[in-house]
């Protein structure tokens, strides 16, 4: 018996945002909206969109001794998130500075911060965490040396899951600890290192699956997933919804979906349950805000 669903190892970021009329060029000082303030980072948005469904979530991460680190530690902790293995210290906390125009275009400065500072020996150090957690999800916006100590340090018999963003080459040592890897287009892309005229999300699948990880599951957006394995590639329907802000959205879907997993879900039948999740987080705006109770799933 773990004492956790679903640890997520990963990042946690302060999002400083600002409505602009136009996003300044070089040089140029533009006037914005009052700043808005919003618990983010890929690590972060897992743990409270497991945490809100229910499951019993514990996050692995870095954040500065500062007032953007207290914020996020009361997020995670508001949506029922253990903490014990947040970190404080040794660098501020992750930022991105995003400015949005009124089409929602948006540019986005990060500074990694503390996630940067999440060592390989962190995660040596939080072993009793990580051996007591069913499922295991990273992503990489922590140092990928970190993750593959993560990989290294997984007790026999669990599960880990990778959402690979920012998309960058991966080691085969954590490819093959895949159990599901889990890509945007994009991010399939980049990790595949060409695309051939033609190819499509089912060609990228398959292909990523060819590279070692035990199953691959490619999102679309609106268009649903596709979940690929040695049992073949299916197609995961999306849930018709009206979509108001798509942040975070991949985030939630990672987590509902490692979560299932666990539960003893088949692969389909995660991805379909996490595509009904990521539905109910683009129906709002924001992303932890979004994040739907397991309650809102079922009414979708
Ligand atoms: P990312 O945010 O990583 O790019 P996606 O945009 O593919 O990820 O979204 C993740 C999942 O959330 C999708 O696979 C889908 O299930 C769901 N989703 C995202 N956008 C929509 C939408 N407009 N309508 C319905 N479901 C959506």
């Amino acid at each position: 018996m773990y004492d956790y669903d679903l640890l997520v190892v990963g990042s946690a970021n302060a999002d400083l945002v600002i409505g602009v009329e136009r996003r300044p060029g070089a040089g140029e000082t533009v006037l914005g909206s009052d700043l808005a303030v919003h618990p983010g980072g890929k690590g972060a948005n897992q743990a409270v969109a497991a945490a809100r469904l229910g499951a019993r979530t514990a996050l692995l991460a870095r954040v500065g001794d500062d007032d953007h680190g207290r914020l996020l530690l009361d997020s995670q902790r508001a949506a029922g998130v253990d903490t014990a293995g947040v970190l404080a210290g040794g660098a501020p906390t992750g930022v991105a500075l995003i400015t949005v125009d009124p089409s929602g275009d948006n540019s986005i400065v990060v500074s990694p911060g503390a996630n940067g500072r999440l060592t390989p020996a962190d995660v040596r150090a939080a072993t009793g965490l990580v051996h007591a957690s069913e499922v295991v999800s990273a992503q990489l916006e922590i140092p990928l040396e970190t993750v593959v100590e993560v990989v290294r340090t997984l007790a026999p018999g669990s599960r880990f899951v990778l959402n690979p963003s920012p998309p960058r080459e991966l080691p085969r040592e954590v490819l093959d600890a895949c159990d599901p890897l889990i890509v945007n287009e994009h991010e399939a892309k980049v990790i595949l290192g060409t695309s051939e005229a033609g190819e499509g999300p089912e060609d990228w699948a398959r292909r990523l699956l060819a590279e070692g990880p035990r199953s691959v599951v490619v999102t679309l957006g609106a268009e649903g997933a596709l979940v690929a394995s040695a049992q073949g590639v299916a197609r995961v329907p999306s849930v018709r919804v009206d979509a108001v802000d798509t942040t975070g959205a991949g985030d939630a879907f990672t987590a509902a979906l490692a979560w299932r997993l666990g539960t003893g879900a088949t692969l389909a039948e995660a991805a379909a349950y996490a595509a009904r999740v990521g539905a109910a987080a683009v129906t709002k705006a924001g992303a932890q805000e979004s994040y739907p109770t397991a309650r809102e799933v079922e009414a979708l």
